[in-house]
C-alpha cells in the first residue's frame, strides 16, 4: 500500500508569499489527517521560531499521521526537531561533486557527515522514522547517491527519497523514475539494504504527477504531494489529484476520505490568498462542468460519456454551466431545475438565445440569473421570479 507524505505545511510554505498562521496550520493539519495521508511534513524548525512552534502544536495533536519535520545535515537541526516531538524526520544533504566542491567538501565528509547525524537522531529518539535526502538526487552522480544512500540506512536511515528538485526527470526516457528506483532498490539490495523508498517530484516540466506515477509503477512505497502542488518554482505533485488516480485507477486506499478534499482545498486556498484554478482536476470549480451543448446533453443522459472520474468521490456533483455554447438541451434541463417541468420549445429557444448573447460577453448564467431571464421574457406566466 502506497504511503502518502503532504508537504503543504513546509515545501508549500517555500510558495512565495504563502504563509499560515499557527492556528491554520493546525486546522489544515488536522484535515490532512482526516483525509488518512500517512506523514504530515510540518515544517524546518530551524527556519524560525513560528514554524517550530506551530510543528509543536501540530506534533501534540494525536494525529494517525506522523509528523515531520525538515532538518539539514547538523545537529542543531536535529535537536530543534526533535525538541518538537515529532516521529518522522526528513535529513537532506547535497551529493552532486559540484555542491560539494562549493561548500569546501569532498563525497568522503560528506557521507560521514551525513551517517554521523542520522546516527545521532536515532539514538536521541530510537523509535523516530528517518529520511535520507540527497539533495538533487537525480542529477548528481551515480556513485555519489548510492554510496550517501547506502551509508544513511547503515547508520539507521528507514527511507531514502530521491528527489527530483528540479523538475528534470521525464517518463519513458533514460531520465524516468521508473529506471531510477528499479536501479536504486538494486544497487542497495546487493549490499543487503531494503529502505523503503520514497519520491519527491517537482514540477518545473509540467510532470511532476507524471513522474510520481512513474514511480508508483516502480514500486515507491512514499510519495510526496501538496494542496495544489504548492511548492518552490512551479512546485510538486498536487494531492488531490495524485489520490484521485491513485483511488480510482490503482485500487489504492479506499480509507482515504476523499470527499473531505474540497474543504481542505478551500482553507488552504483562502488563507495562503491563491484562489484554485478553474480547470484544476477534481478541485477546481469546472472540473466537473460541462459546458459545450453536445457534451452536456451527452452527459445528461449518462456523465460517463464525458466524465472519466466520478464527482460523488470527492464530494462533488456533475453541473452544467449556461453560456454561449449552451443548446436546447442543457436549456430545457436547466429550466426544468429551477422549476418549469416540460418547458415549450418557444420558451427554451427564446432563454437560448438570450443565454448566449450573455455567454459572448464572456459570462456563464447560473440559475438564478436563468430565472431572472425567464421573468424578464415572460413576466406575467412566471409571477414567481420576481426580481
Ligand atoms: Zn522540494
Amino acid at each position: 500500500m502506497i504511503k502518502i507524505l503532504d508537504t503543504t505545511l513546509r515545501e508549500g510554505e517555500q510558495t512565495p508569499g504563502v504563509y499560515f498562521d499557527l492556528h491554520i496550520k493546525t486546522a489544515i493539519a488536522e484535515m490532512l489527517d482526516r483525509i488518512g495521508v500517512d506523514i504530515i511534513e510540518a515544517g524546518h524548525p530551524a527556519v524560525s521560531v513560528d514554524i517550530k512552534n506551530a510543528i509543536v502544536q501540530i506534533s501534540s495533536l494525536g494525529t494517525k499521521a506522523k509528523i515531520g519535520a525538515h532538518a539539514r545535515s547538523v545537529k542543531k537541526d536535529i535537536d530543534l526537531a526533535l525538541d518538537c516531538g515529532v516521529n518522522f524526520l526528513g535529513v537532506f544533504f547535497c551529493v552532486a561533486d559540484e555542491r560539494l566542491n562549493h561548500i569546501d567538501q569532498n563525497l568522503h565528509q560528506a557521507v560521514d557527515n551525513i551517517s554521523r547525524i542520522i546516527a545521532y537522531a536515532k539514538e536521541k529518539k530510537p523509535g523516530l522514522k528517518i529520511r535520507y535526502t540527497p539533495e538533487d538526487t537525480v542529477r548528481s552522480k551515480w556513485e555519489n547517491v548510492i554510496s550517501a544512500s547506502a551509508e544513511a540506512v547503515r547508520a539507521g536511515a528507514d527511507i531514502i527519497s530521491v528527489a527530483d528538485t528540479t523538475g528534470y526527470m521525464i517518463p519513458g526516457t533514460d531520465r524516468s523514475f521508473y529506471t531510477y528506483i528499479h536501479r536504486l532498490r538494486s544497487e542497495l539490495g546487493k549490499q543487503n539494504l531494503f529502505p523503503l523508498i520514497a519520491v519527491h517530484c517537482h514540477n518545473d516540466r509540467g510532470l511532476a504527477l507524471a513522474n510520481a506515477l512513474d514511480s508508483y509503477r516502480a514500486g515507491a512505497d512514499i510519495i510526496d504531494a501538496s494542496v495544489m502542488g504548492f511548492g518552490e518554482r512551479a512546485g510538486i505533485v498536487d494531492l488531490a489529484s495524485l489520490l484521485a488516480v491513485l483511488h480510482s485507477d490503482f485500487d489504492e486506499s479506499s480509507s482515504w476520505e476523499l470527499d473531505l478534499l474540497p474543504d481542505l482545498y478551500k482553507c488552504v486556498s483562502h488563507y495562503s490568498g491563491i484562489p484554485v484554478p478553474v480547470h484544476f482536476p477534481v478541485t477546481g470549480k469546472n472540473a466537473f462542468t460541462h459546458c459545450a451543448g453536445i457534451h452536456t446533453q451527452a452527459a445528461l443522459k449518462n456523465p460517463i460519456h464525458y466524465q472519466s472520474l466520478s464527482p460523488g468521490l470527492f464530494g462533488r456533483q456533475t453541473e452544467i454551466t449556461l453560456d454561449h455554447m449552451s443548446g436546447r438541451a442543457t436549456i430545457a434541463y436547466a429550466l426544468e431545475k429551477i422549476g418549469i417541468q416540460c418547458p415549450s420549445n418557444e420558451l427554451i429557444y427564446s432563454v437560448l438565445a438570450k443565454v448566449k448573447e450573455v455567454g459572448r460577453l464572456g459570462r456563464t448564467v447560473d440559475l438564478d440569473e436563468l430565472k431572472y431571464i425567464v421573468r424578464l421574457l415572460n413576466p406575467n406566466q412566471y409571477p414567481e421570479f420576481l426580481l
